[in-house]
């Protein structure tokens, strides 16, 4: 039994988001630990329906849990985000409100995604220095896609470009505005020509929203029923200034600046740290969305700057979003996430 409570705040741009504080049946015995979700999903992606969630896990273990909803969120207006824009205004925000809120010095964090790309980004930066440990999933400091992905950012971004200023994956199941329109079930056709007979239509348009062909989110194998069926309504629209950000990051295999805002660099990976954060990076080895050797580059690059500091997991049988949603991950991957947010993995 958990109850919420919603906790607003401002980004350094005026912009409204919120925070999820999430308490357990028990007092926490330990301090903060925040939770960034990824793109076109929202602060309730750690909490599907399985037995023990990673927001379960966490309470368990005696963590004051806090979800974030950054402005990519689907639980807040629509808009045409970067991921600079995130770094620099949303992710210091909300660190500083949730201190503020419970009193505490320094959290952890858990990152996903493009919720993790854009914390590290602002993390080396320095803007987030209260923070001394950060379990990364997936992707952080440089990206690396598959061939049809790569392809598919370097020639078809563009062209859906001309077309929309936003993909949406509910249009898989014809829901959403716009759903009609004839570029949107073009997308649609091709989505149904290039994918496996999974009958979710959101979970195939995720799929073509977020890489190419089949299983990018997710190995099929590692989800249950329900969770399945559950992210029907877990995946909403992503502008396509992420996505050309992406792209650009991709070509040149590290973050790098899309917006000129004060106080970033303009390529995220060409100075040292200012962080004295410690990292762990995890991914799984059938993710199809970025390639898990994203993290083996973070790993190093960090290492080089901080030998010895930063660690990396590769999960064998897990693909991309199944490190949070797959049936056994409470019993897979959990005890290694909550045992790197305590010390450090070698
Ligand atoms: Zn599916």
């Amino acid at each position: 039994m958990t109850t919420d409570r919603t906790v607003p705040f401002t980004t350094g741009d005026g912009r409204s988001l919120n925070l999820l504080h999430v308490a357990g049946e028990q007092t926490p015995t330990r301090g903060p630990v925040l939770l960034v979700h990824g793109a076109g999903v929202r602060a309730n992606i750690f909490r599907p329906p399985v037995a023990t969630s990673f927001v379960d896990a966490l309470l368990a273990e005696g963590y004051d849990v806090w979800l974030e909803n950054w402005r990519a969120s689907i639980d807040l207006p629509p808009c045409q985000w970067t991921l600079d824009q995130v770094a620099l205004y949303d992710h210091p925000a909300a660190v500083q409100t949730v201190l503020a809120e419970t009193g505490a010095n320094t959290l952890k964090a858990v990152i996903h995604c493009q919720g993790s790309t854009s914390f590290t980004m602002s993390a080396v930066a320095g803007l987030l220095p209260q923070v001394d440990v950060i379990v990364s999933n997936a992707v952080s400091l440089h990206p690396v896609v598959n061939g049809p992905s790569r392809l598919k950012s370097q020639l078809a971004v563009p062209v859906v470009g001309w077309l929309t200023d936003y993909l949406n994956p509910q249009w898989g199941e014809g829901r959403g505005d716009d759903a009609g329109r004839l570029a949107v079930q073009a997308m649609r056709g091709l989505v149904k020509l290039t994918q496996n007979d999974c009958e979710n239509g959101v979970c195939r348009f995720a799929s073509f929203t977020y890489g190419a062909g089949s299983d990018v989110l997710w190995p099929h194998d590692q989800l249950n029923t329900a969770v399945h069926d559950w992210i029907s309504g877990e995946f909403g629209a992503v502008p396509l200034t992420f996505f050309n950000q992406m792209a650009r990051c991709i070509a040149a295999g590290q973050m790098v600046r899309h917006e000129d805002l004060p106080g970033l660099p303009a390529d995220y990976a060409a100075a040292p740290p200012r962080c004295q954060t410690r990292f762990a990076f995890v991914a799984g080895r059938r993710n199809n969305c970025f390639s898990w050797q994203s993290q083996q580059n973070s790993q190093a690059w960090f290492n080089q700057h901080q030998p010895g500091r930063h660690s990396l997991k590769v999960f064998d049988d897990y693909g991309h979003l199944d490190v949070f949603l797959g049936q056994h991950a409470a019993r897979d991957t959990f005890p290694y996430l909550l045992a790197a947010l305590d010390k450090p993995q070698h």
